[in-house]
């Protein structure tokens, strides 16, 4: 029994040595958003300040401050993006037509690049006419 308790204890105190190693590559950077998201890497915890579970199995990644949280934080207007939510809602509100815009750029850009060929097509052909 005492050697299952030692080789126990072995491990998590190996487990956090690396955890501590990985902690100083990480933050070995001058860039801080670098560091912060090598942290956010290393340490699979709820981003939520006051919050301690695990993210490490599922975790909930909010598309507004890119902070991973645990399943009672995951709802961005919990763990404080309720702000950030409230304007994309207010932007698509605004502007509901942008992907159908963008869309349509595309099919006009197509437009332009086929237009574009025909004009070369066309030049090459006279120049051909030319030198005959
Ligand atoms: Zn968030
Ligand atoms: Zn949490």
């Amino acid at each position: 029994m005492a050697t299952v308790t030692q080789t126990q204890t072995k491990s998590q105190e190996s487990k956090l040595k690396s955890k501590n190693k990985n902690l100083e590559e990480a933050t070995n950077s001058n860039d801080l958003d670098t560091v912060l998201n090598n942290i956010k890497k290393v340490d699979n915890t709820c981003s939520f300040t006051k919050c301690k579970n695990r993210t490490s199995d599922f975790a909930i990644q909010c598309k507004y401050c890119t902070g991973r949280f645990c399943t009672t934080h995951g709802l961005p207007e919990i763990h404080g993006c309720g702000e950030a939510v409230r304007r994309d809602e207010k932007r698509t509100f605004l502007h509901p037509h942008t992907k159908l815009s963008q869309e349509k750029h595309a099919q006009a850009s197509d437009k332009l690049a086929a237009k574009l060929k025909q004009m070369q097509f066309e030049r090459k052909a006279k120049q051909c006419k030319g030198k005959k």
